[in-house]
C-alpha cells in the first residue's frame, strides 16, 4: 500500500490536520505539532489531544500515515553546549508532543557544523542527541531527513546518514525521509529511470532500505549537485515526473508516508492523483 499526501496546515490546532488532509485526497500527510519557527510552545491540552484524535479516526488516518516535523529552529549537532541543550530539549519536547498524540515517526534535520566543529564530531552530536532523546521516551522513532546540504547543514550524503544511525543505540528506533529534492541537489541523479535505480541502489548498500521510514515527495526548481534547496510542483523542475513514478511503482516504498512539500498547495490534490494513479498501475 502507498501512503501518499502533503505537509498540510495545523493553523487552529493539530487537529485541523486530518481534515485538511482528507479534503485533498491524501492518504498520508506531514504537520508541524507547534510553530516550527519558534522554541516556545503552549502544552497540548487534553481536549486538543481528543479532538486530534477522533479527527484521525474519523478521516482514518493511522499513525504509520502521519509524519510530524520538528521546528526548523533545532539544531541537533550545534557546536556550543548551551545551544546544543536548548535544541536538545525542544526536540525531546517535539518526540513527547507526538507520543500525546499517539504518533510514532518524527521528521527532523539532522543538524549543522557552522564551520565550528569537525563534520565527523557534528554528526556524533546528532546521535548522541538522538540517543538522549531515545532514552526519555518509548515509542516515537527518530526520522532524519537527509538535507539539500545548504550553508553548513549534514545529512546530505548516504554516508553521514549512515554514520548517525551507526551510532544510535536502538536501532528499531531511528530511521531515514528522503526528500527527493534534497537527494537530487545534494548530487544523485534522479532524471531517469536508470538514474533512479542506481541512486537507490546506493541507498540500499550504505544505509538500507530497513531504515526507510518515510520520504518527501519534491521536485526541484535547482540542478544536480547545487546544494540548494528549492523546492517545486512535480513534473515542473530539474527532476521530472519519470523518477515519481518510478517510486510509486517500487515496493520498498510501500507501507511509509510520503509527503508533497511541493511549492503550489492549490494543486497538492491534482498531484497526489497522479501518484494514486501510478501506484494503482504497479
Ligand atoms: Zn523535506
Ligand atoms: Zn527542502
Amino acid at each position: 500500500m502507498k501512503y501518499i499526501g502533503a505537509h498540510v496546515s495545523a493553523s487552529g490546532g493539530v487537529f485541523n490536520a486530518p481534515k485538511n488532509a482528507h479534503e485533498i485526497g491524501a492518504t498520508a500527510f506531514a504537520l508541524f505539532t507547534k510553530n516550527q519557527r519558534r522554541w516556545e510552545a503552549k502544552a497540548l491540552d487534553n481536549d486538543t489531544i481528543r479532538k486530534f484524535k477522533a479527527a484521525c479516526i474519523r478521516y482514518n488516518y493511522s499513525p504509520e500515515q502521519i509524519l510530524p516535523h520538528d521546528s526548523y529552529l533545532i539544531n541537533l549537532g550545534h557546536p556550543e553546549q548551551e545551544a546544543l541543550q536548548k535544541s536538545r530539549n525542544a526536540f525531546l519536547d517535539e518526540m513527547q508532543r507526538c507520543e500525546q498524540l499517539g504518533l510514532t515517526l518524527l521528521n527532523f534535520h539532522p543538524g549543522s557544523h557552522l564551520k565550528k566543529i569537525s563534520e565527523q564530531d557534528c554528526l556524533l552530536r546528532v546521535a548522541e542527541s538522538i540517543n538522549w532523546a531515545l532514552q526519555q521516551t518509548t515509542t516515537v522513532k527518530a526520522v532524519i531527513e537527509n538535507t539539500a546540504g545548504q550553508g553548513t547543514n549534514l545529512g546530505y550524503s548516504f554516508e553521514q546518514l549512515a554514520v548517525i544511525i551507526e551510532h544510535v543505540e536502538d536501532k528499531q528506533r531511528v530511521g531515514v525521509c528522503l526528500d527527493t529534492c534534497h537527494t537530487f541537489v545534494s548530487g544523485y541523479d534522479l532524471r531517469s529511470e536508470e538514474a533512479c535505480r542506481e541512486t537507490f541502489q546506493a541507498f540500499s548498500d550504505i544505509v538500507g532500505f530497513e531504515y526507510l521510514a518515510a520520504m518527501h515527495i519534491n521536485d526541484s526548481k535547482v540542478p544536480l549537485a547545487s546544494r540548494v534547496d528549492r523546492h517545486a510542483s512535480l513534473g515542473a523542475g530539474e527532476i521530472g515526473w519519470s523518477c515519481f513514478k518510478y517510486i510509486m511503482q517500487d515496493s520498498r516504498f510501500d507501507n511509509i508516508p510520503m509527503v508533497l512539500e511541493t511549492t503550489n498547495p492549490e494543486i497538492w490534490a491534482q498531484e497526489i492523483q497522479q501518484l494514486k494513479d501510478w501506484a494503482v498501475e504497479s
